[in-house]
């Protein structure tokens, strides 16, 4: 009896120090370490394209999107994801950034680093769910307003982050545009693994075809410690992905098991809206301007 009590408190020791948080049978707890994921702007949710609300939004304007990012970039598998991250030396360099869309006027988001939610299962796989498809895998693009130093200062602000939401459908040929970062997969298959990319990298090289569409709401870091801080571009246009380079993600360890499903489950919408930037010429008219002021962009319902 001593001894299965022994095991068991071992094992809710053990499990918490794997990135301070799981996936699969263990999302119900974040909140019991991190109040924050009870709130009620949390993220993922569905999306509808139905349900959501038209307007007609200017263009998300990407800066330095072209351009190979500052390397070396660093691949690291943190038990949790497999992120991209800047060199911390190239922090002060030159990095792209986004503005436009329904972002705050003069609101600029830098460049902070990336990672992908994915299934086990083809069925699975995505964070956000659209018009009820859950797609196989999700990109996301984080940004860090630059009005903050850093990270971890821009979680204390509503508006501190932007994250760019990018879905993958699988096809049978391979996106050879994602070489340059699954190539180097195999290397960060174990659990804190991390490696330097040698291959230079585009952000635009990672986004879909279709950029002009986007649906778009507030809410939170899709992982504890959940803050309710990142205003959410969700692209409805998938990025293409061969079943072959599905699988070098479902060949990475959490230190554990495979990693994958590592998406959170979806969250209630409430009474948030979710935009879809639409340019059809009845909106133009009813809101009688090409450009529409996101200034005062109402995010809720009455
Ligand atoms: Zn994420």
């Amino acid at each position: 009896m001593n001894s299965i009590i022994i095991i068991i408190s071992l094992l809710e020791t053990i499990s918490p120090a794997i990135g301070n948080f799981g996936y699969s049978k263990r999302q119900h707890l974040w909140s019991k370490d991190f109040k924050l994921c009870e709130g009620k702007l949390q993220s993922p949710v569905s999306i509808s394209s139905f349900k959501s609300f038209p307007l007609p939004l200017p263009a998300l304007e990407v800066i330095g999107y072209h351009d190979y990012l500052p390397g070396p970039l660093h691949l690291k598998n943190n038990g949790h994801s497999v992120v991209v991250n800047i060199n911390n030396n190239a922090r002060n360099m030159y990095l792209p950034y986004i503005f436009g869309a329904s972002l705050e006027v003069n609101q600029e988001y830098e460049l902070d680093h990336l990672h992908f939610h994915w299934g086990a299962k083809n069925n699975r796989g995505s964070e956000h769910v659209f018009n009820g498809i859950r797609y196989p895998m999700e990109m996301h693009i984080v940004h860090r307003n630059k009005a903050y130093s850093n990270f971890s200062n821009a979680l204390n602000y509503e508006n501190g982050l932007v994250v760019l939401g990018i879905f993958f459908q699988l096809q049978l040929e391979d996106n050879k545009l994602l070489h340059p970062i699954l190539n180097n997969l195999r290397d960060v298959r174990w659990l804190h693994k991390e490696i330097k990319l040698q291959t230079p990298v585009t952000l635009a090289s990672l986004l879909p075809r279709n950029t002009d569409v986007f649906y778009t709401y507030k809410g939170s870091l899709t992982t504890p410690p959940c803050n309710e801080v990142v205003t959410w571009i969700i692209f409805p246009t998938p990025v293409l992905i061969s079943f072959n380079q599905l699988n070098m993600f479902r060949r990475l360890s959490d230190g554990e098991d495979v990693l994958a499903d590592n998406y959170r489950k979806l969250q209630n919408i409430g009474f948030r809206k979710v935009y879809v930037r639409r340019l059809n010429s009845s909106l133009a008219t009813t809101y009688n301007a090409t450009v529409f002021n996101v200034t005062n962009l109402d995010w809720f319902l009455h």
